[in-house]
């Protein structure tokens, strides 16, 4: 990162700033004319420390990640399309409020990673 040594004081102060104050790589990225790998290895240059997100901003980021996944999806029950959350989300809130569903009374249930059975949201 040689081009580092070009950067004047402000945008120094200006990068350290950004990367204190938990602005995503991403926009720092934009903001300095960097990639996002490029955010990170300049933070290593300046030694910057690691920086703690403060808990909202961390849900907030997780969650545009699960919606990502959000899609329409056919629901297996009643074979309608609805919104769903993501590639687990496979039963329509319709069908999740009919007893059926809440007493575990169908074929359908999520087999988690481990071989249990999740329950159904
Ligand atoms: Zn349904």
């Amino acid at each position: 990162m040689t081009r580092l040594k070009s950067w004047s004081e402000l945008k120094r102060r200006q990068f350290a700033g950004a990367w204190n104050a938990c602005v995503p790589a991403g926009d720092m990225g934009r903001m300095f004319g960097l990639s996002e790998a490029g955010v990170y290895a300049v933070r290593r240059e300046f030694g910057l420390p690691d920086r703690v997100m403060p808990r909202g901003r961390a849900a907030v980021l997780r969650d545009a990640a699960i919606n990502k996944f959000a899609d329409h999806r056919r629901c297996l029950m009643c074979n309608e399309t609805f919104r769903s959350d993501g590639p687990g989300n496979r039963i329509c809130r319709g069908c999740k409020d009919t007893p059926a569903w809440r007493e575990g009374q169908t074929d359908y249930s999520m087999v988690l990673p481990d071989g249990r059975k999740g329950e159904g949201r």
